[in-house]
């Protein structure tokens, strides 16, 4: 069996290492333009921030390790077209600038995503930055030392994780969002109220509710952030504003999402046999909707390329889709959420009923204790939960987890309210928060 690769981030490396050790006798290549793999976006503010000193900490496999597994590792290899149905394909080899052809029986498409850069006046000025790989993040650091007001564009988690590594190094920081909120996908407005209280007194300036319309500059570096209703100055800026799925070269051969992102069954099959596909390439089955969305993250990423490499050969586990369960830290608050916000419940168009519970997280007998926040979201009808939310300056983000899998169960409100958790006063109370939500539910 002839197993391409194409792409070696999350989705990539969990592919092949999974392949090589599943079929042993198999001829595994990969192709990745880049020359390193498996890099952890997740550390670029951490490393932009100082925090991570050693930027080889952002890598948990190499080129030597795949080659170790007898994997034909082509690194620093762009693949420039694929024909599906003759399962062939072109690729150029970016040292020696060669172009060579070659086939696959079987195909993984883990090509992964692209920032999304608006097409907006000024947008080729120098210093307008993307933050995604590792060659960004060694620009951002470079290029930060000589910037003194640093605009980003995005309020998403990127965005603010971004802001807070500048803010802390010095920087006059201007966060500038289309939406009147930070976090608006993934957080309620009780919980973006206080993460952008945060952000205030830390002196960062929030610029929501403005979209950008242009970049001015001098001597070709960006000088100026334009919006409809203000401007920024700016000797930096990175732009945050999402992803777009790098399918391009499968357009009109696969089935795809109308943004791009490839179409996968629950065991990673394309529309064409023999073709897989994993990562921020593809679209997820959403479970609050149990519809296909578009939701780049390193959890699905990785899990969607190890269940490519088990599906390859036989049918044999089967994805069990995704909540989009993430968390953040925001200076001293712990943030996570899994599934549907109330906001975007109703923005969808469903009736749901929400509990909130405000409690210190442990007895008020300890030395300390911090007030948490927790929103449950839940179908009204149903009473299936949807989604949740908790704010606290402990670290009580684990609970997410735990309602993230209440949600993959479709368990209900009522159910939550009696589920066995432990008890221990240095932890949380005889009831728990999570038990808690579930009694005080209407
Ligand atoms: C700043 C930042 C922070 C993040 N933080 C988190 C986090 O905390 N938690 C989380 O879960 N997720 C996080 N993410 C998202 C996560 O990084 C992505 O979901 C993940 O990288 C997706 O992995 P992937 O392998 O599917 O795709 P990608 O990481 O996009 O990798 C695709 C690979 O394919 C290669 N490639 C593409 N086309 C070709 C071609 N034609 N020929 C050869 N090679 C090709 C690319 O060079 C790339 O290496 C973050 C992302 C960013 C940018």
């Amino acid at each position: 069996m002839k197993i391409v690769v194409i792409g070696c981030t999350h989705a990539g490396t969990a592919a092949i290492l999974n392949a090589a050790k599943l079929y042993p006798h198999a001829q595994i290549t990969v192709y990745e333009r880049n020359d390193t793999i498996s890099f952890l976006s997740c550390g670029i503010a951490l490393y932009v921030g100082g925090v991570i000193k050693d930027p080889k900490g952002l890598f948990y496999s190499s080129p030597q390790q795949l080659q170790e597994l007898g994997v034909n590792t082509k690194m620093s290899h762009d693949v420039l077209s694929v024909n599906i149905d003759e399962k062939k394909l072109t690729v150029r080899n970016l040292e020696k600038n060669e172009d060579f052809e070659d086939t696959f029986d079987k195909l993984i498409i883990t090509s992964g995503s692209w920032p999304i850069m608006p097409k907006i006046e000024g947008i080729d000025l120098e210093n307008i930055l993307l933050s995604k790989n590792f060659y960004h993040s060694n620009t951002i650091i470079e290029k930060a030392k000589d910037a003194n007001n640093i605009v980003v564009v995005g309020a998403g988690y990127i965005g603010i994780e971004l802001v807070e590594a500048f803010q802390m190094n010095g920087k006059n920081v201007t966060l500038i969002d289309t939406q009147d909120r930070i976090l608006s996908k993934y957080l309620d407005k009780e919980f973006t109220d206080k993460a952008e209280e945060d952000l205030k007194e830390h002196s960062v300036k929030l610029a929501l509710g403005e979209t950008v319309t242009r970049f001015e500059g001098k001597e070709g570096n960006v000088s100026k952030v334009i919006t409809d209703k203000g401007e920024y100055e700016a000797d930096l800026v990175i732009l945050c504003i999402g992803f777009k799925p790098n399918t391009y070269l499968f357009k009109d051969q696969i089935e795809m999402l109308s943004n791009g992102a490839i179409i996968v069954d629950e065991y990673m099959r394309t529309s064409k046999e023999d073709v897989y596909a994993a990562g921020d390439c593809c679209a997820v089955i959403y479970n609050p909707t149990g519809e296909h969305s578009y939701i780049p993250l390193a959890t699905n990423a990785v899990r969607m390329g190890t269940l490519a490499a088990r599906n390859l050969d036989k049918l044999t586990t089967k994805y069990m889709g995704t909540q989009g369960t993430s968390g953040i830290k925001i200076y001293e608050h712990n943030i996570a959420s899994t599934g549907l916000t109330q906001s975007y419940g109703k923005e969808l168009g469903l009736e749901v009923d929400t509990v909130t519970v405000q409690d210190n997280y442990r007895p008020e007998f300890m030395p300390t204790y911090d007030l948490a926040v927790l929103k449950v979201v839940y179908e009204k009808e149903t009473r299936r939960i949807l989604g949740a939310q908790i704010i606290s300056k402990a670290d009580l983000t684990q609970c997410i987890n735990t309602l993230s899998v209440c949600i993959q169960n479709k368990m209900t409100i009522d159910e939550l309210a009696f589920i066995d958790f432990f008890f221990q006063p240095h932890f949380n109370k005889p009831w728990n928060l999570l038990n808690l939500a579930g009694l005080n539910a209407k």
